[in-house]
């Protein structure tokens, strides 16, 4: 089996063409060549010696996923299904604006998180994708782009890390990945523009804040830790008290000067007046230890399965509101694609469930949602 080279980030390449007895440097044209230009066929790169070529054709090798479908909605955003292998595929979307251009990467195939609300969560668990895999999601994407929109200027200024999976339960494969976003001889994106979603896990909070400092969007949807064991079962293990000291340390090493905090608008269970209050009382709580976050209210995206409804427009405005006037930054998330079910939490992907996470869910869907907590702060 030879190297899939879409696996290393730059210091991993140099340790690879090491092995082959050729100079680290060597690793920084190769890596310009695969990221930056989008080259798989290694007679391409030119400037690269004959011999060192000859070496790589036999030992290496560049893996691009195999598209399973493309779906491209009326507003641009586009969205590809990748076959991942053993029946399993994973999607990732394109969302297009005036000012930038996003990439959504699933870092799971499926997620063993299990929130109510999320397609994925409710299709189960297979298995985590290799750095080689999510970062073949933004090399497909990038170059296809390019030559879909025939430009040599780069197209996808913007990741997130909010497609199919947990990152921070698939930590190792993630941060290469997230390095090859960031180096200059690959993507050469910003740590302010490559965002990595979580639902909580705390230690890895702690440990991506040393290891590869980008910005951090929290998957908050509940005031309260009863709500949002139900919601979020992740909730059990990190309680929000615990989450929001890791997100207020996390803020010491994060390249914004904020935290974001993804709210999805569930009509009935989190969506009154008075959960709003208590997600003022929580969030000031915090910012007395030096907590400083915005608010992302998400329009939810219903599937049968969840049982859920979304809130109405006018609740949302409302609950946006009270999180203002309390000086609160609160944005309303426009939704897009979800004529192809791009939208958020609408990606399922196919996914083998090896898990028990579908039973999980479907148990939990007997628990009833408790609408309002009693005044706690
Ligand atoms: S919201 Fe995120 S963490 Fe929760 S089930 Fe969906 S993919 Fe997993």
């Amino acid at each position: 089996m030879t190297a899939n080279l879409l696996e290393f980030d730059l210091e991993g390449l140099a340790v690879f063409c090491e092995g082959l007895g050729e100079k680290r440097f060597r690793a920084t044209q190769l890596f310009r060549w695969i990221h930056q230009r989008g080259a798989s066929d290694f007679d391409q790169m030119s400037d690269l010696a004959k011999s060192l070529r000859e070496k790589l054709k036999t030992s290496a090798h560049i893996a691009a996923l195999p598209v399973v479908s493309q779906h491209m909605s009326a507003d641009g955003t586009i969205k590809w299904l990748f076959d991942v292998g053993d029946g399993n595929a994973v999607e990732s979307v394109f969302i297009p604006e005036d000012d930038r251009g996003t990439l959504c990467v699933s870092s799971q195939a499926g997620c063993a998180v299990g929130c109510r609300f999320c397609s994925t969560g409710h299709q189960g668990f297979s298995r985590n994708l290799t750095t080689g895999e999510i970062l073949a999601q933004l090399w497909f994407a990038e170059h296809f782009l390019r030559k879909h929109l025939n430009t040599d200027d780069r197209v996808i200024s913007n990741v997130v890390m909010m497609g199919m999976g947990e990152p921070l339960q698939n930590y190792s494969a993630l941060v290469p990945a997230l390095k090859a976003m960031l180096d200059d001889h690959g993507y050469g994106l910003s740590r302010r523009r490559v965002t990595v979603s979580t639902s909580g896990v705390v230690p890895m909070i702690d440990r991506l804040a040393q290891d590869c400092p980008v910005a951090l969007a929290v998957s908050l949807h509940a005031p309260y830790d009863e709500l949002r064991d139900n919601l979020v079962p992740l909730n059990r293990k990190y309680p929000l008290d615990e989450l929001l000291q890791a997100c207020t340390r996390y803020l010491g090493s994060a390249p914004r000067d904020f935290i974001t905090f993804e709210y999805c608008m569930l009509d009935g269970v989190n969506d009154q007046p008075e959960h709003a209050r208590q997600l003022i009382d929580l969030v000031r709580l915090h910012a007395r230890a030096g907590l400083r976050c915005k608010f992302n209210l998400i329009p939810f995206n219903p599937f049968p399965a969840s049982g859920l409804l979304r809130s109405p427009q006018a609740r949302v405005q409302a609950f946006a509101k009270i999180l203002l006037e309390a000086g609160l930054v609160t944005t309303v998330r426009k939704t897009r694609g979800d004529d192809i079910d791009a939208a958020c939490g609408q990606l399922a992907g196919d996914v083998k469930d090896r898990t028990r996470v579908q039973d999980r869910i479907a148990q939990q869907r007997t628990i009833p949602l408790v609408p309002v907590a009693p005044d706690s702060h």
